[in-house]
C-alpha cells in the first residue's frame, strides 16, 4: 500500500487516526480524505476573497489567501514527490495552513489580537486549528472535520505555551504536546512550512511590481534577485517587462525547489531516521543550505521594508486594523448582530473573534458599514 514512500514518511497506515474513530474510505488513504474534507469546507472557499498583502477590493490579479495556499500545495507536492514523503498529507496541510486567517491580512489579525488580549489572544496557526476542529458545522456526528492527527499537527505550526497547554489539557499527545515537550513535526509539516515561504517570497515580487510599488529595477538590490535577473538578460536579451518579471521567478521557484531537495536529501541521510516518529525527535531536517538561506533572508527583508512597510500598504493596511478593531466593539456592545450561534456562545468575546475571523475582506467592510454606517475606505 506505501509502495514508494520513504520509510520516514507519514505512512497512511501507520496514522495515528482522528479523534473520533471512523470507517475507512477506499481507494482513499486518510490524508487524501483529510484534503477532500478541506476542500469541501466553507473556510476554503472563503480564502479567494481573503488578502494576503493587498486588500482584495485593490484588485483582481493580486494573490489571495485562495490562490497562495494553491502555490503552497503545488511547491509542497512537487518536493514531497521528489523526495518520497506523502503528497496527499503534504496537500491536505497546504490547502489549510491558512484557514485560520482573519480578513486584511496581518493587519487584521494583528488588531484582532490587540482586541482579544484580555481573553486568551488570538493566533492565526491556532485558529486554523480551531477551524478544523470546531467550528466547521457540516457533519452529523461531530463538529469540526475531524482529521487525522498528521494533519492537525501541520496545521498547527505555531502555538504559545499557554495555548499549548490549555490545548494538551483537553488532548493528552495531541498536536501542540510537542511545543510542552520539544520536538519537531512531520517532514510534510516542515515541508509545507518551507513550500509556504518559498511561495510568497515569489509571489509576493511578483504583486509588488504589479502594484507599482517597487520596481523590478529596485530588486536588484536583493542579491539573489539580482543573480537571477543577470541570467535572464544573458539568456534573453530582448526579454522586457511582465514576462521579464516571470522568467526570473520562475528560476529563483527552480532554484528554492532545487537546493531544498538536495540540501534536505543530505540531511535525512545524515541524521538516518527510521521512521516518522524518529523525525519526530531530530532537529528540523527540511532545510534550505545557508548560502541559500542567508539569500532569502535577505529578501524577505526588501519585501519588509519596500513592499509590507510601504506607505500606500501601511495606510491601507491602519484603516483595515481600524475596521476590526470597530466591527469587534459594534458585536461585543450588540452580539444580536451576528448570527444566533454566535450572539448565544458562552464566551462572547471568543464568539466574536470566531465570527470576524471567519469574514472575507469585503463582507467584514459590508458589516462594517451596516453596523457604524461610514464607509471607512471613502474619503
Ligand atoms: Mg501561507
Amino acid at each position: 500500500m506505501n509502495a514508494g514512500l520513504a520509510p520516514w514518511a507519514c505512512h497512511p497506515a501507520a496514522s495515528r487516526g482522528r479523534r473520533i474513530a471512523e470507517p475507512p474510505s477506499p481507494p482513499r488513504s486518510e490524508h487524501q480524505r483529510d484534503r477532500d474534507r478541506i476542500v469541501h469546507s466553507t473556510a476554503f472557499r472563503r480564502l479567494v476573497y481573503k488578502t494576503q498583502v493587498f486588500v482584495n477590493h485593490e484588485g483582481d490579479l493580486f494573490r489571495t489567501r485562495l490562490t497562495h495556499s494553491l502555490e503552497v500545495a503545488q511547491l509542497g507536492r512537487s518536493v514531497a514527490r521528489m523526495l518520497a514523503l506523502n503528497e496527499d498529507l503534504v496537500e491536505a496541510i497546504a490547502l489549510a495552513h491558512d484557514l485560520g486567517h482573519t480578513p486584511f491580512g496581518h493587519a487584521g489579525q494583528d488588531a484582532l489580537h490587540d482586541c482579544m488580549r484580555a481573553h486568551g489572544g488570538f493566533e492565526h496557526n491556532l485558529q486554523s486549528l480551531r477551524v478544523v476542529d470546531a467550528l466547521e458545522a457540516r457533519y452529523p456526528d461531530f463538529d469540526g472535520l475531524n482529521l487525522t492527527f498528521e494533519t492537525r499537527e501541520g496545521i498547527l505550526k505555531h502555538c504559545s505555551r499557554r495555548n499549548a497547554e490549555r490545548l494538551v489539557r483537553a488532548e493528552p499527545g495531541g498536536p501542540a504536546q510537542r511545543f510542552l515537550d520539544g520536538g519537531e513535526p512531520s517532514l510534510e509539516a516542515q515541508l509545507v512550512n518551507l513550500a509556504d515561504e518559498m511561495a510568497y517570497n515569489t509571489h509576493d515580487i511578483d504583486d509588488g511590481v504589479r502594484s507599482g510599488l517597487v520596481t523590478l529595477a529596485a530588486f536588484d538590490e536583493v542579491p539573489l534577485f539580482a543573480r537571477l535577473h543577470a541570467d535572464v538578460r544573458s539568456a534573453h536579451p530582448q526579454l522586457a517587462g511582465r514576462r521579464l518579471l516571470f522568467e526570473v521567478m520562475r528560476r529563483m521557484l527552480s532554484a528554492m525547489v532545487a537546493d531544498l531537495v538536495a540540501t534536505t536529501a543530505a540531511a535525512i541521510a545524515a541524521a538516518g531516521p527510521a521512521d516518522a516518529d524518529a523525525v519526530r525527535r531530530a532537529p528540523p531536517l527540511v532545510r534550505f543550505s545557508g548560502g541559500l538561506r542567508a539569500e532569502l533572508d535577505a529578501l524577505k527583508r526588501f519585501l519588509f521594508a519596500r513592499l509590507y512597510r510601504h506607505p500606500q500598504v501601511m495606510h491601507t493596511t491602519g484603516i483595515a486594523r481600524q475596521a476590526v478593531v470597530e466591527l469587534f466593539s459594534a458585536y461585543r456592545a450588540a452580539p444580536h448582530e451576528m448570527p444566533e450561534d454566535y450572539a448565544a456562545a458562552p464566551d462572547l468575546e471568543r464568539a466574536v473573534a470566531d465570527y470576524i475571523a471567519g469574514m472575507t475582506d469585503r463582507f467584514a467592510l459590508r458589516e462594517h458599514q451596516r453596523l457604524t454606517g461610514r464607509d471607512i475606505f471613502a474619503a
